[in-house]
Parts: structure tokens; sequence; C-alpha cells
């Protein structure tokens, strides 16, 4: 594999060639915290259904967070059980994915592929591909109950202005289409594929992606945004996990209040000429900050094969295709920023 030629920053992703190290050399692991929910206890805020998880089950990984919201791992849950409580309940699920540019020749078929075989498998799912070409948009035969829905978008011409907007752009189609045809919604990167179930054990009022790279290493090193001038800004101390933006979800109420609450921070940080760290993860993080998600999904399900076997990683159920900035990111551009990219 690409593993040896892979870097990884040691401050926790961001910054210079110096402070870079390959990833085999990182042995020292932060410890997981540990579930502090007695057994048998209910959790909150959580359904029904989400009280027969079995959070003891997985005793060398964090299965619950301190305000109580459960964090799915293999072995947690009873796919069956879950499966037919969302049956009964005729559930809905939208996906929206962004493919602007050369990301929709390189990796939407793939991903509307495989999320055919993986994706709320059984149940109805609406898929939001927004993109600049509509009519390139590979037609990818899709199972019963499940659709697909285009929506033209503009192009900017900086990446980080695409993935940055795709807030705002995901609060309107809430508004036009979602909030009329479906209960839940998730958003993801398009520059992954699925290899696993990614099923109803997911869903939530609002949910958040651990991200695989950081969930061993201890807080300070995550990217946050360290800058007090961005509306993303957070001290030292500050922050449960460090979540990734490639996935986010919940019901659509919770993923519009998501959504407006990131965009309004990015439209802050336009009008004061700063851009946060990580563009709108720097954001989603902050949101989730201080609006604690009420689930979080295990590395699981947004896992980096370049990190190797894990021994407390059981199954991948979507995984981070391989990077292909020179072909997908045009070079718009020469700022300090790109220079320690
Ligand atoms: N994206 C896109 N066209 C672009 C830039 C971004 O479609 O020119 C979308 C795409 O869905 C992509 C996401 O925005 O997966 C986030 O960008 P990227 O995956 O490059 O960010 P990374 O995961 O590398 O931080
Ligand atoms: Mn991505």
């Amino acid at each position: 594999r690409v593993f040896n030629k892979r870097k990884i920053n040691f401050f926790g992703g961001g910054g210079g060639f110096l402070f870079s190290l390959p990833h085999r050399h990182i042995e020292r692991k932060a410890p997981m915290a540990k579930c502090n929910l007695s057994k048998g206890a209910r959790i909150r805020p959580g359904n029904d259904i989400d009280n027969t998880l079995d959070l003891w089950s997985r005793s060398d990984v964090q299965t619950c967070m301190p305000w109580g919201a459960p964090v799915i791992w293999e072995g947690t849950f009873d796919a069956r059980q879950y499966d037919e409580y969302y049956r009964k309940r005729n559930v809905t699920v939208g996906l929206t994915v962004f493919a602007v540019g050369k990301y929709l020749d390189v990796f939407l078929e793939t991903f509307l592929i495989t999320a055919e075989w993986y994706f709320m498998i059984g149940h109805n799912v609406i898929y939001y591909v927004f993109t600049d070409q509509p009519n390139k948009v590979p037609k990818v035969p899709l199972a019963n109950k499940r659709l697909l829905r285009i929506i033209p978008v503009s192009r900017h011409q900086r990446w980080q202005d695409v993935s940055m907007l795709r807030m705002k752009s995901i609060s309107e189609v809430i508004d036009i289409f979602v909030s009329r045809e479906a209960q839940y919604l998730f958003c993801m990167d398009v520059d992954q594929f699925f290899e696993g179930r990614f099923g109803v054990e997911t869903l939530s009022d609002s949910v958040a992606q651990m991200h695989s790279w950081f969930y061993h290493r201890f807080s300070i090193f995550y990217s946050y945004d360290r800058n007090p001038k961005s509306a993303a800004y957070m001290g030292l101390g500050e922050g449960d996990l460090y979540y990734h933006a490639a996935v986010f979800g919940g019901t659509w109420q919770k993923v519009k209040h998501i959504v407006d609450s990131c965009y309004q921070g990015i439209w802050t940080d336009k009008q004061n000429n700063v851009e946060a760290l990580w563009h709108d993860e720097s954001h989603l993080n902050k949101y989730f900050w201080l609006h604690k998600p009420s689930k979080v999904l295990s590395p699981e399900y947004c896992w980096d094969d370049v990190l190797g076997t894990q021994k407390d990683i059981f199954i991948s159920r979507l995984s981070w295709a391989k990077k292909q900035y020179e072909v997908v990111r045009e070079k718009t551009e020469k700022s300090w920023f790109s220079f320690f990219f």
C-alpha cells in the first residue's frame, strides 16, 4: 500500500514539512475516553431503538459521550432490530453529495454504485446530487424505493469556496425538497466509497463523524481553528472530539440548523477577510462543540485505509478514495496557504 509514502502531520494536519513524520512512527496513542453510563442506563436523548444498543459489548473503545450520546461501533447494535424499527415507520433518508468540476468524473459513479450496495438498504432513499454539469451525471441503476435528484449549482473558482458554499446550497435544498420528502438527511463528500453496511443505526437528531485520523490523538493535536479572528475559533481545552466534515446528518430540521449556522460563520469570516484552517470542517467542529450531537459515528463510518489495520476497527463501512488533488483541484491561485500543501 501507499502506507510508507504518506506523511501525517504531528500537530494534527495542516502545517509544514518540517513537522511531518511518517505515520508508522507515531506509536504513542491517546487512550480513548470510556463510556460512563452504567449498564442498563437509558441513553439521552435517544429514542426507543437506541436504547437497544449494547454499549458495554465494546470495552476497548468509547461507546458514549459524556452527555449521553451513543457512539456507534460494530458489536453495539442489532442491525435486524434497527431495520425492522425503521421499516415499520417507512422512513426516508436523503443523502446530499457534491460533484463539481473534475470531482464528477473521478468520484461520483463509484460513490453512487457503492451507495446502492450499502447505504440504507431496504429503506427509502433520495440522493441529491449537486453539480455544475447535470448532463454528465452517470446513470446508475437504482433499486426500488430509491431516487436521485440532480441539483444544478454554479462552479466557484476556488475549491475552498466549493467546499464551504455547500452549506448554503444544502440549506436551500432542504427548504425546496428535503423537508417535503424525507425525515433524515446525510451530507457527504464524494471522494469516498461504501464497502460495508451504513444503515439506519446511524439515524438520530444530529449525527457527527469521529475523524479516523484523530480518534487516538490527544486533544491538543486536534486541528481546530485556533485563529481568534475566525468565527470557527476554539481555544485550547475546548472541544469534545475532532469531527470529520465528510459525513454529518440528522433530521432535516437539525441539519438545516447545522448548515445555516456554519454558513453564518463562513459568511462572517468572509466579511472579516479570514478563512478558517479547515474551511467548512472548522465551522462544523465549532458547531458540534456548542450543540452536542445526539449520536456519534465511530471511524468505521468514514475510514482511511492509509491508517492500516487497527485492532479496534472490525469493519470499514465507508472508505476514503485515493486523494487525487493534482487532478481534481485546479490550480487557481498561489497563496501562502497553498504553499504548505
Ligand atoms: N467538491 C467538489 N468540487 C470541488 C471541490 C470540492 O465537488 O472543486 C466537493 C466534493 O464533494 C468533495 C468535497 O467538496 O468531496 C470536499 O472537498 P475535498 O474532498 O477535496 O476535501 P478533503 O476531503 O480533501 O478535505
Ligand atoms: Mn473529501
